[in-house]
Parts: structure tokens; sequence; C-alpha cells
């Protein structure tokens, strides 16, 4: 069984910090654990590798090799040239990096084309734009959490510096056409830009097959480190920086690098290029949908969010109708199954999250709603047991209401 063994949690059963439990991990779209291989990979660079990768003296020169042997690695996950990956500090900055930086490489236009689900780096940063005095158009989805191209062509004109959409949805899973949004924009000379967090390391990506100009990464949801990340910057996009100083990363990204973090991400990025020549990711869907049909058949009021035939091989959202996410996943937890509801960032919050209320899900199911999310360390154990755990904890909860 996976489990973080010796993991070091905050107790919630038992008071404090410093006992050792074993979990059932299914939040890997919040993050994922570090593979040992990440962890090797960083290792000298904190004790002995330690030069900065702007010093011409040989500490400093192993530091520069490390990075670029990184980038090469990040861009081979992809398909890109290393030349056109910007190391940033995660998805958050990347995605903030192509927005404002688009925008600022192009002043005289003032409308964006977003989607009304994006991940907060993008729905937030879209709705400052729009009190700031840019027209924000916000493309809507359906039920199953799918968009309209055509709303999409008829919102696009001369004004528009960029489109964002992202390339999975973070809560459902729900895969957008990104070579067909591509192709629209392509044909319409309107930079696109892909926050692909979500799917980088699960499905296979080729940016010279796809068509965007800028792609967004995070190193901690493909077993790397917090507090990395990659923005591609195709050929020929125009981008300005939003940091100002050094001339690290090309201009792109001022500021002496993470050297440690970068190179675990090269290190993770490989693992999931090896990851993904095998079925490994084919046997993460087939223990996703086997834990969906158990919680399913063991619980008659549940059913799952979004288009369950159009997602990332690891995410199931699934509604308990009348119950509070917040409940169920507190007693998860109690029996050492971790999970979440909406998007990481926005649990704790009772409002349901604006992924679900723009897919039109009704308040009983979106308040009610938890995200699973498997990783290629998931066993079928843990899903087993966790939806015996689940129709425990549900039938409980339902017999409070
Ligand atoms: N975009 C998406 C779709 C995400 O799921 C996340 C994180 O959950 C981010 C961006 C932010 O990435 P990071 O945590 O590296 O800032």
């Amino acid at each position: 069984m996976h489990s973080v063994d010796g993991a070091i949690v905050p107790g919630t059963r038992r008071r404090g910090y410093n006992h050792i439990v074993s979990l059932i991990y299914l939040d890997n779209n919040s993050t994922t654990r570090v593979a040992p291989e990440v962890v090797a990979a960083m290792s000298p660079f904190w004790e002995r590798q330690y030069g900065n990768p702007s010093s011409i003296h040989r500490a400093g020169q192993a530091a520069r090799h490390a990075i670029e042997m990184a980038r090469e690695q990040v861009a081979e996950l992809i398909g890109a040239k290393s030349r056109e990956i910007v190391f940033t500090s995660g998805g958050t900055e990347a995605d903030n990096l192509a927005i404002l930086g688009t925008l600022a490489a192009y002043p005289t236009k003032r409308h964006i084309i977003t989607t009304s689900v994006e991940h907060v780096a993008v729905h937030s940063l879209c709705e400052r734009l729009a009190g700031e005095g840019y027209r924000v158009s916000w493309l809507k989805v359906d039920e199953k959490g799918h968009l309209s191209l055509d709303q999409l062509e008829a919102e696009l004109c001369d004004e528009t510096a960029l489109v964002s959409v992202m390339y999975a949805n973070n809560e459902t899973g729900v895969i957008f056409p990104i070579e067909k949004i591509a192709a629209v924009c392509g044909e319409r000379g309107v930079p696109f830009h892909v926050d692909a967090v979500q799917v980088a390391g699960k499905l296979p990506i080729d940016v010279t097959r796809l068509g965007a100009n800028l792609l967004s990464f995070s190193a901690h949801k493909i077993h790397g480190p917090k507090g990395a990340g990659a923005l591609y910057v195709g050929r020929r996009t125009r981008l300005r920086n939003q940091l100002v100083g050094g001339h690290q990363e090309r201009d792109l990204r001022p500021g002496t690098e993470n050297v440690p973090a970068i190179v675990g991400f090269g290190e993770a990025a490989h693992l999931a290029c090896e990851r993904l020549k095998t079925d490994g990711w084919g046997r993460v869907a087939a223990l996703r949908d086997e834990l969906e049909r158990g919680i399913l058949a063991a619980v008659p009021f549940a059913r799952v969010i979004g288009d369950a035939s159009c997602r990332v091989p690891n995410t199931t959202n699934i509604a308990f109708e009348a119950l509070e996410a917040e409940a169920i996943l507190i007693a998860l937890s109690e029996l050492d199954v971790c999970a979440s509801s909406g998007s990481a960032c926005s649990s704790g919050s009772l409002e349901p999250s604006h992924v679900l209320k723009a897919m039109g899900i009704d308040e009983r199911a979106a308040h009610g709603s938890i995200r699973f999310s498997l990783s290629t360390e998931s066993t079928e154990e843990e899903c087993r047991a966790a939806v015996e755990i689940v129709r425990r904890v549900v039938s409980r909860l339902a017999a409070l209401q």
C-alpha cells in the first residue's frame, strides 16, 4: 500500500504534529509526494554544489550546467526546445508572467479571453485586470464542463491581446480542446496561453503540434519540489518581463535561480517522461474508474461531476448531494484518507467553488462535492479501502441530517 509512512502530519484524532501515520493519499492534484530520485538529485545542490549559477568560477558553472540540464529535461516533457523554457517559482508565477507579460508586450490591446473555470492563478488575476479597465470575456461551460468554440470565435476581435485557457480543469479533470483553440487563435494572430499544470506528466504534450504560444507547468504536481515551475515561451512569442533585476532566464525572470528546486524539477520531468512511455497512467485511469464505480455503488445519492469520458486519467469529482464537503473531508481525514473539495486554495471556505458554479451544478450538489485525485503510486488496496471509508463516513453524515 502506498502510504506516507513516517510522515509528520498535523494530528486530528491525536493531538500534536509528531506521530507517525499511514495515509491513503488521494489529493495528488493539490500536490504529489516528492520522488526519492528527485530528493537525491537535489541534495548535492544544497550541501556541496551551492554556487551561484551567474558566477564565473567553477562552483557557479557547475550550478549553471545543472540548470541547463534541467531545462533540457523539462523541455523534453513537452517536446519543446530548451531555450523555450523559462523557470519560475511555480504554476502561479508562470500563469502571471504569461498573462501580464503578454499584456505588457501589446500595450494598446485591452481585451482578454479566458474561461469561467480557470484556476485562481488565472481567474483572480483576470478579475483584477477587469477591475483595472481591461475587458475580460469569460467563456461559459456547460454542465459537463465543456466550452463552446463558437463563443470563442464570437469574442475574438482586433482588441484581443490574449486568450488564456487551461488544458484540464484541476477540480473536475475535464480536458479542453486545446489544439482546436490554438488553431482558432492562430488564424486570428492572437497569442494563446495554456495553463497545463494538471496535464503535464499525465498526458503526452507536444508543443510543436499543440500550437499554443505559452504553457505553464508546476514541479510539485509531478513529484517534484514545491516552489519550481516553468513557462514555455514559443519562438516569436512576444513577452515582457514582470520582475526587474538581473539577466537570469533571458531577462524574463530575473533573480538568482532556485538551483536545487530546478534540478529537482528536471529530474521529476525526466521521471514523468519515462512514466509516459509505460502504461502507468492507463492503470491509474482503471483504478480511478474502479474507485468511482465503488463509491457510486455504495452511495446511492452520489454522482460524478463533469464529463467522465473526457478527463485526465487521475481525477474524479463526486458530489454527495445535501452533505457538506468540509464535514466529509474532516471525517475522511480522521480515517486517514486525504481528498479535497474544489481547489485546495479555496477549501476552508463554505462557498462552493467558482468552477462548479460556472458549470451550473445545483447548490446542494456543489456544496457536497469531493475531488479524489490519484497518482501512479496509488494502489488497488488503497482504492478499495477508500471506497469502504467513504461509504461509512457518508452514511454516518447522511444519518445526522
Ligand atoms: N494552475 C492549475 C490548473 C493548478 O491546478 C495549480 C495548482 O493547483 C496552479 C495553476 C498553481 O500552481 P502552483 O501551486 O505551482 O503555483
